[in-house]
């Protein structure tokens, strides 16, 4: 039984059918990389997936079981994260810091209890930033961290609740190339180990056809391609789609 099932998922704004029929399968330990132009449907999918959009039809199904329509919480809990940016008031904290707001909100405390619970699980944030090669700049405020840092922090904080699946919607956005590359590899590393799913979006072909195991290629709302890196890498329709953006002939940097 895959991790999560994707089964002719559809959805429409007003007149535009952002993602139409799509269907794809993601196992434990894999990363799949879902591509495709801007306004191909990519983060309409994803949010279909974490349940912050209900679908007009089809089903998502994670393990075999239905979540299509569940709330986002809800599917949180089944074992869906995602990694979001630290948020502007949580810059001042420390690194561990924010971790352990992590590992508080894993555990379903309130926010209100942080003032009491500064010293909560203070341990398990310092093993997790270990995981993310952040130990020795736990101590500092993330406001002070280069920006590649801050996305491992926020790649340690997503697993705090040791997701089954992990949603990265253009987790590198804004990263040096060489930095892209690093963070997809930490994740790949971490996804193996953990034997967690990885979905993601990438505009870098270089950790596209790099780090993913699978590629799914969206066009138009509609699921073009999936296989992969070198069949992809080959598809003439999928040469086709991106002829003229030189997306998929951009050199190893
Ligand atoms: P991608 O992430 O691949 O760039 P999106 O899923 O964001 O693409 O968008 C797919 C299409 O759906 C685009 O045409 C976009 O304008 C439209 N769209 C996405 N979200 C909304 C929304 N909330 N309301 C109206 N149209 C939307
Ligand atoms: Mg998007």
């Amino acid at each position: 039984m895959s991790l999560l099932q994707i089964e002719g998922i559809s959805k429409a704004f007003g007149g535009v059918q952002a993602v139409q029929n799509i269907s794809f399968g993601l196992e434990a330990g894999e990363l799949l990389a879902l591509i495709g132009p801007n306004g191909a449907g990519k983060s309409t999918t994803f949010n279909m997936v974490g349940g912050q959009l209900v679908p007009d039809s089809g089903q998502v199904r994670l393990n075999g079981q239905p979540i299509t329509g569940l709330a986002p919480r809800a599917i949180w809990r089944l074992g869906v994260g995602r990694t979001f940016q630290i948020a502007q008031t949580f810059a001042s904290l420390t690194v561990v810091e924010n971790v352990q707001m992590a590992l508080l909100s894993a555990d379903r405390r309130i926010f209100s209890w942080w003032s009491r619970a500064s010293a909560h699980r203070r341990a398990d944030a310092l093993a997790l930033l270990a995981q993310v090669d952040m130990q020795v700049q736990a101590d500092r405020p993330c406001s002070e961290l280069a920006y590649g840092d801050v996305k491992r922090v926020e790649l340690a904080m997503a697993l705090a609740h040791e997701p089954q699946l992990l949603l990265m919607d253009e987790p590198t956005a804004g990263m040096a190339p060489g930095e892209r590359v690093a963070l997809m590899q930490l994740t790949r590393r971490l996804a193996r180990e953990r034997r967690m799913g990885v979905l993601f979006t990438e505009h870098s072909m270089d950790v596209v056809f790099g780090q993913a195991d699978r590629v799914a290629v969206l066009v138009r709302g509609q699921l073009l391609a999936q296989g992969t890196p070198q069949s992809i890498r080959d598809d003439a329709r999928v040469q086709q789609a991106y002829l003229g953006t030189g997306l998929l002939l951009e050199k190893q940097k």
